[in-house]
């Protein structure tokens, strides 16, 4: 049951797929919620390497020619991206939350919460740049685009959901052998 509910967040989402991720990777060091912030940050990267699906915001603008001059336009369509990047990353939290207390009980809250906010800050790092773009935030950003896949699997959904449940199933094993 409840890997199902993990193998569904990686095919329903993306940040929330990189909050659950980085929850299971704070996991790796329980005691040390500021390390498990900073490997789950770092884990966001690794995913981004990897082709996934992706959803469009209404309210992003993208510059095809050089993609450091993308924006996101604050209007109405904004508070609707919002509400879906919210439900997304909330989902994420919460399937994470889930999964992880069936391990352990529910004291994982604290590593959970660090892990999951360290796995989706680079994202919520984007949308800083898009209004505030000074260093470090331009070199991130550029970091950001570097790393993370040209491939895109829009029109792909197949290839898209194997993936993702491949990359699920990756996580989670290596998680178990490691416990
Ligand atoms: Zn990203």
């Amino acid at each position: 049951m409840t890997w199902g509910i993990f193998m569904l967040l990686f095919l329903i989402m993306t940040l929330g797929t990189h909050a659950a991720v980085g929850a299971v990777v704070a996991g790796l060091v329980p005691t040390n919620p500021v390390l498990g912030l900073g490997l789950a940050f770092t884990s966001h990267f690794v995913l981004d390497m990897i082709p996934h699906w992706d959803y469009q915001l209404a309210s992003a603008a993208r510059d095809e020619v050089d993609a450091l001059n993308d924006d996101i336009i604050v209007g109405q369509a904004f508070i609707y991206d919002l509400a879906k990047i919210g439900t997304d990353f909330a989902l994420g939290l919460l399937g994470a939350l889930i999964i992880l207390a069936s391990f352990y009980d529910w004291t994982v809250w604290t590593w959970v919460i660090m892990g999951a906010i360290g796995g989706a800050l680079p994202d919520a790092l984007q949308f800083v740049y898009f209004k505030w773009r000074r260093e470090p935030l331009v070199s991130l950003q550029r970091f950001h685009q570097w790393v993370h896949t040209t491939i895109r699997l829009d029109g792909r959904p197949i290839l898209g959901a194997s993936l993702q449940v491949l990359l699920a199933g990756v996580v989670l094993g290596v998680y178990v052998l490691l416990h």
